[in-house]
């Protein structure tokens, strides 16, 4: 019989934060994979529990997903489980989880901690609906794209950053969320937990050296002020409209795809124009 694969969410910073369903799980599986075996040694220590451990990360995924899949096809139990929160949730775990459905292996997810929920639920943003980015792409033409999303996101926009990144990408939503609030969730469910709000352009003067984990949350962008901001940019010439996209550093093609979006006409229309 083949075994079952569990995805264990584990605590992000407070270890009363695990499911008692969760200690169930690691005590019963025969393996644990783990992002990092040293610092999933500490969390089992602490539970009493002592069970093979894999190392299963990023760098790694694609060997040791066949690896896993092998052992679980041969019927053994497995628990994967991150440093710290929800596996797959910007951790390793998506690719096995894809290949362990694919070879038909039970795959029971164990909720608990995750760093972007616990964030949102004492924010005060809206959590009616949000979009989730994760980590900002740092390759620089992805970066733009994504940060343009934000921009014309009306949905509260949740991000994860490491701390010596922060000031960097505050600096770059300062461009794009001008007076939005934004909340920075440090250090969650730690003794120094601590919710920071301002605009960017004001944390940025309040942070200095941010220490610790933190989420970013930024306030939905309001309908009203795009659609101002739309009415402005098509009473434009397309001339200024273009020049508009430039200065952000945008290339040509697609540029021209966002005249076009914008003024709701096809590029070859905006092309001739140039011609
Ligand atoms: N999979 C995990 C989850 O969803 O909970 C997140 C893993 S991701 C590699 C790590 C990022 O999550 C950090 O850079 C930070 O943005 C956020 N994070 C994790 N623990 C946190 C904490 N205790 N306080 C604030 N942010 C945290």
């Amino acid at each position: 019989m083949k075994g079952e694969l569990f995805i264990v969410a584990t605590p992000i910073g407070n270890l009363e934060d695990i499911t008692l369903r969760a200690i169930k799980v690691l005590n019963y599986v025969d393996i644990i994979a783990a992002e990092d075996t040293r610092h999933t040694l500490k969390l089992l220590n602490h539970l009493n529990i002592s069970k093979p451990l894999i190392s299963y990360h990023r760098h790694n995924e694609d060997i040791k997903t066949e690896d896993l899949i092998n052992k679980l096809l041969d019927g053994k139990n497995i628990a994967l489980v991150s440093d710290a929160g929800t596996p797959v949730i910007s951790d390793p775990g998506g690719e096995v989880v894809k290949v362990a459905l694919e070879n038909e292996i039970k795959v029971t997810p164990i909720p608990g901690a995750c760093a972007l929920i616990t964030a949102l639920i004492a924010s005060g943003l809206d959590a009616k609906e949000f979009a989730f980015i994760g980590f900002l792409p740092l390759n620089k033409k992805n970066r733009k794209e994504k940060l343009e999303e934000i921009k014309n996101e009306t949905k509260t926009i949740i991000l994860y950053e490491a701390p010596h990144k922060i000031i960097k990408t505050l600096e770059d939503l300062k461009e794009i969320t001008k007076n939005r609030t934004i909340i920075l969730a440090k250090e969650l469910t730690k003794i120094h937990e601590s919710y920071i709000k301002g605009t960017a352009e004001e944390l940025i003067d309040r942070l200095n050296e941010p220490k610790g984990e933190y989420v970013i949350l930024i306030q939905g962008a309001q309908k009203s002020t795009l659609d101002k901001e739309k009415e402005e940019i098509n009473s434009l010439t397309i001339k200024e409209h273009y020049e508009y996209y430039e200065k952000q550093g945008l290339e040509k093609k697609d540029i021209i795809k966002k005249i076009a979006k914008d003024r709701n006409v096809s590029k070859n229309e905006i092309y001739k124009e140039f011609i």
